[in-house]
Formats: structure tokens, sequence, C-alpha cells
């Protein structure tokens, strides 16, 4: 099945500077940002350059540079996002809704790092 990208999406308007976002992070390929409705005290979304669907189409077609840097870029965030004992957990939650079954809301693939509260059990 190919995969159609639609560059009228709101994280392709954020790359191409459309939109403003907060930017917590930028390297080559990967561009981290706070999520607009966060669910979490911090809750960032971290979203590759190229234009990919969906984490399968990312995974599968990026070069790897691109998924490098995108991991690293997701490893930092993680390391700096860690709460510290006594502030309510020391972990995150990472979280790439992809398609219709996940309720994927915008068609360009993204990650969601969840921290700063303690987050319960997995989600259903
Ligand atoms: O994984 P899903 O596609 O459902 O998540 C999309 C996320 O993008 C939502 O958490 C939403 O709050 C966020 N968003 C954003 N800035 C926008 C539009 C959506 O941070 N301008």
């Amino acid at each position: 099945m190919a995969y159609l990208y639609d560059s009228e999406n709101i994280f392709a308007k954020i790359l191409r500077g459309e939109i403003p976002n907060a930017t917590v992070l930028e390297t080559d390929h990967t561009l981290a940002f706070r999520d607009i409705t966060p669910q979490a005290p911090d809750h960032v979304l971290v979203i590759p350059k190229g234009p990919y669907v969906n984490f399968d189409h990312f995974a599968m077609n990026a070069s790897d540079a691109e998924i490098l840097d995108f991991n690293r870029t997701i490893g930092t965030l993680c390391k700096m996002l860690k709460v510290q004992p006594g502030e309510g957990g020391n972990g995150y939650r990472l979280i790439a809704n992809s398609g219709e079954a996940a309720i994927q809301e915008v068609p360009h693939m993204h990650m969601h790092i969840l921290a700063g509260r303690p987050l319960g059990r997995m989600l259903n």
C-alpha cells in the first residue's frame, strides 16, 4: 500500500515555519516541540523533518541518518525530561499513534514524550 503524504497537514506547516511552535530541540533531520494541549507537565512531540505519514512509513523508508538522528533526539530529550524522584516519578512514556485505530490526528509521523508526573499503567 502506498503512503500518501498530505503536505498541508499542521506539522508540515510548522516545519515550513507557517505556524509557530514552542521548539525544545532541533537537529538536521528532527524537530521537537511542546504539544499545544499537554497531557503531562512535559509533553513533547518529536517529528522527522521528512514527509512521513506514520511510524512504519518512517521506519521502513527513512535514511539511516534520519533514523539515527530521530532516535538520538528522542534519547536526549528523554534524559532531559526525566523528573527527579520526589517530583512524581523519574520516567517517561513514548507513544506513536499511527493510523485510524490509534486515532492519529495529525498525518505526519510523531512521537509523544510524556513526563513530569506519575503516568499510571499502560493505556488500553
Ligand atoms: O497522536 P495524535 O496525532 O493524536 O496527536 C497529535 C497531537 O498534536 C495532539 O496531542 C495535539 O495536541 C498536537 N498538536 C499540537 N499543535 C498543533 C496541533 C496539534 O501540538 N498545532
